[in-house]
């Protein structure tokens, strides 16, 4: 592995925002604000396309009204296929971003814009075109973690379900790998597929946070547990997993493995999903606790948390936080998309999201 060398703001650590308080509504108070929400759907002829890490209450409503509760991969494929001129993408903005890139004659709009990811931001559009001239010799990968700038410059776009294969594929022409931006990904993939890559140094705010001892703690506490975990963790909390996997993976697993114990070491948000497909089995937050450790490490993504049902509301009703995206940028930014959905569909390889109930 080579982390690059770059520019000490390249891959920095963004300064993590409190996640929002939303006021608590009584029951009343939300069925009302559901039933407006789904009126209001109905007549902007809009769909939810929502990511498993934000509120239970948003996944619940994407599926009751026939939207899609996913990860990055099945939420961009859904709104190319949704019979809908407005998809609404409860999520980040590069989930936004991917929705439009695929379906630009649709209007994409987000509860908020301001809702951002620590790859994302980790990984400007400037310095990494820099880092991609200095090794012409290197194909581009990018995660889907990406704006649609950095996503223009790349030659493959993935996701955490399909990196591996693609690795593989690319290697297998003799291809050498540049990787951007989540190191701890990027890591694991190096030691799954035996390749070499010069990586980017971004990580996720919140998977780096998961404490390696702490979770060996854990583990003794409850030695019947399966230990889940996402690959943007760090190498100590991967070695220790009984499944490394994308959020589809890690959902598929409670709902299919024996065990009754699970600990998770994944967004809080994907607990939800958990727990409808598989409500009898315990499942634990793997620790974020320890040395260096701040009250924000709490495992579930500020900006996931900025969608809301009271903005849902708000941007339907108002039709603001729309997803624009230069045109010269989107031509360039949808090949990577399109290459990596094409080799998904000439593969086989499954990346549908996990059932509904
Ligand atoms: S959980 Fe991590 S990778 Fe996902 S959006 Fe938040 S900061 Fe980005």
């Amino acid at each position: 592995m080579t982390i690059a060398d770059l520019p000490a703001h390249a891959g920095a650590r963004l300064e993590v925002p409190p996640a929002p308080v939303w006021p608590t509504l009584g029951p009343a108070e939300k069925d009302a604000l559901r039933a407006r929400i789904k009126a209001l759907l109905a007549r902007e002829r809009a769909v939810l396309v929502a990511h498993y890490y934000v509120d239970g209450d948003l996944q619940a409503l994407a599926e009751e009204t026939g939207g899609c509760v996913a990860d990055s991969l099945e939420m961009a494929r859904y709104g190319t296929t949704a019979d809908a001129q407005t998809l609404v993408v409860c999520g980040v903005r590069f989930m936004g971003e991917t929705a439009k890139i695929l379906n630009p004659e649709k209007r994409v709009l987000m509860p908020d814009l301001g809702a951002t990811c620590s790859l994302d931001e980790g990984c400007p559009a400037e310095p990494f075109a820099a880092f991609c001239d200095a090794h012409p010799d290197h194909t581009v990968v990018v995660y889907a973690n990406t704006s649609a700038a950095v996503k223009a410059r790349a030659d493959w776009m993935v996701t955490s379900g399909i990196a591996l294969p693609i690795v593989r594929h690319l290697h297998a022409r003799g291809e050498k790998v540049l990787w951007a931006p989540d190191k701890h990904l990027g890591h694991y993939i190096e030691r799954e597929t035996g390749v070499d890559m010069l990586l980017w140094p971004g990580a996720c705010v919140v998977h780096e946070e998961f404490k390696g001892f702490a979770l060996d703690r854990l583990r003794r506490l409850h030695p019947k547990a399966a230990v889940l975990v996402h690959p943007e963790s760090p190498d100590e909390v991967v070695d220790q997993a009984d499944v490394v996997g994308s959020t589809t993976a890690l959902i598929k697993a409670v709902a299919t493995l024996p065990h009754e114990e699970f600990i998770v070491a994944t967004d809080a948000g994907i607990f939800w999903k958990m727990h409808q497909l598989a409500p009898g089995k315990r499942l634990i937050p793997a620790p974020t606790a320890g040395e260096g450790a701040t009250c924000e490490s709490c495992a579930h993504c500020p900006w996931m948390a900025m969608n809301a049902l009271q903005n849902l509301e708000e941007v339907l009703r108002r039709g603001h936080n729309e997803i624009r995206i230069d045109p010269g940028i989107r031509a360039r930014a949808v090949v990577p998309i399109r290459r990596m959905l094409d080799f998904a569909a000439e593969q086989g390889i499954g990346t549908a999201p996990a059932p509904r109930r």
